[in-house]
């Protein structure tokens, strides 16, 4: 049987008719069903995560979208959109559902997404198909004109929800106590605050007014070098394995990149620890890529002898020290696009990107690493309903005017930082080669 999407493979598992497993009966049903319940992430990989108190809830869906076919839906999209024409612009992340990611004018990762913003000034409206930390990023990067709109504002993300503007503070004072703040004989600062592009934009503004940086998960030891010629530590929030696994790929000995865990006295080292290290690492993680284990790579490579195995670096160091290759959503990409026909890959990273790669390259044999369907449970949060019912919001009626409905707004006082942040990270640049001599 061909499936033709994630969703569709959910929902035939959920009646019996496939084969195969997720890791929440509760993914068959449509996002408003939790939308409506207690806070939370919802089902998928997020759903053990606890949310924080005064997360954006979406309200509640009206009824014709809940009921609407996937058929019905795609042809309101369409609809909408012919009316809407150059006035909106649609941006999908590459793990969304395909029933959402068909209606994307670019599709890509955060970072490319983000320059997709950019590339588009003249749309007034930017339909952001992924999650509040995006949206966000691209209200900062687009016109003060144009609004930026998230379909469904439960649509966060549990890894950027790990740190908060407060407990990175409390954080940073106590490290300024124990470090001071006197620059060494080279100038450099004792402390640097590198934020990943997942987190708030009030973290990225942190980082900005902090002398501070964000970085991706492409260009991550760029960025790391950026800050140690400028500090003689970093503090790397909110992923610690994407921080662990680059520090470690550049030299920096594990003993000394410290756990700050918020929730213990010192983020639970000693001071000792703290004074040495080179890389505080943030407590924090992401639940998509945390299920991928060891045990998957010595499977894959038992029933497919020569696969080549690529993770992502927010997976833990085990996983990725086990794969033979690691890199950002785009690597992955372009190595599938490059190897020779009949070439196996397993991969360790969210489910709809694998089947999609998996889809778009039948010359290869592509799969997920992890044999249980679960996906992102944000960017599940997503669904055609809920993109519907924004566009058509746009449009207007008859009898009701156009709306901007879910609109992400940064603050000013957020923003100006945030946008330094963003800006340093831009114009950092890798180190120029050594030349080699024939
Ligand atoms: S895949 Fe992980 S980091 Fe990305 S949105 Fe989902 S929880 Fe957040």
């Amino acid at each position: 049987m061909t499936i033709a999407s994630v969703d569709q493979a959910i929902q035939l598992i959920s009646t019996g008719a496939a084969a195969g497993s997720t890791c929440s009966p509760e993914l068959a049903a449509g996002p408003w069903e939790f939308d409506a319940g207690a806070p939370g992430y919802g089902p998928g990989s997020s759903m053990g995560d606890v949310i924080p108190t005064g997360s954006p809830r979406q309200g509640a869906l009206p009824e014709s979208y809940r009921v609407a076919s996937p058929e019905e839906l795609s042809g309101r999209i369409r609809a909408a959109r012919e009316t809407l024409g150059d006035r909106v612009v649609i941006l999908g992340h590459f793990y969304q559902r395909d029933e959402v990611l068909r209606h994307a004018d670019f599709v890509g990762d955060s970072f490319q997404l983000a320059q997709a913003t950019k590339s588009r000034p003249d749309a007034e409206a930017i339909v952001f198909c992924g999650v509040h930390f995006m949206a966000e990023t691209a209200d900062l990067l687009s016109t003060p004109a144009q609004a930026v709109i998230l379909p469904n504002l439960a649509a966060g993300c549990s890894m950027a929800d790990m740190a908060d503007i407060d407990s990175v503070t409390d954080c940073w004072e106590e490290l300024e106590e124990l470090y001071g703040t006197a620059p060494d004989a080279d100038g450099r600062v004792p402390l640097i605050p590198v934020t990943y592009m997942n987190s708030s934009a009030a973290l990225k503004a942190f980082c900005g007014a902090h002398g501070g940086i964000v970085c991706t998960s492409s260009n991550a030891e760029t960025v790391l070098e950026w800050a140690f010629e400028r500090g003689q530590r970093v503090l790397f929030f909110p992923d610690q394995h994407l921080g662990r696994n680059t520090a470690k790929a550049m030299g920096v000995p594990l003993d000394r990149m410290p756990m700050w865990n918020p929730r213990k006295p010192l983020g639970g080292s000693t001071a000792s620890e703290l004074h040495a290290a080179q890389v505080v690492l943030w407590h924090g993680f992401c639940s998509v890529h945390k299920r991928f284990t060891v045990d998957q790579i010595d499977t894959a490579r038992r029933e497919h002898p020569g696969a080549r195995v690529i993770v992502h670096p927010e997976c833990p160091m085990a996983v990725v020290d086990a794969a033979d290759e690691y890199g950002s959503t785009d690597y992955i990409k372009k190595a599938i696009e490059a190897a020779p026909a009949g070439s196996t890959f397993a991969i360790g990273t969210e489910i709809n990107l694998v089947q999609r790669l998996a889809a778009q390259h039948p010359e290869h044999t592509i799969f997920c690493l992890d044999p249980v369907i679960c996906p992102c449970s944000t960017m599940y949060r997503i669904h055609a309903g809920y993109l519907a019912w924004v566009l058509e919001g746009l449009v207007g009626t008859v009898d009701r005017p156009p709306v901007v409905l879910n609109r992400i707004v940064v603050a000013d006082d957020v923003a100006a930082p945030a946008r330094t942040a963003l800006e340093r990270m831009l114009a950092a640049r890798p180190p120029v080669p050594a030349r080699q001599d024939a």
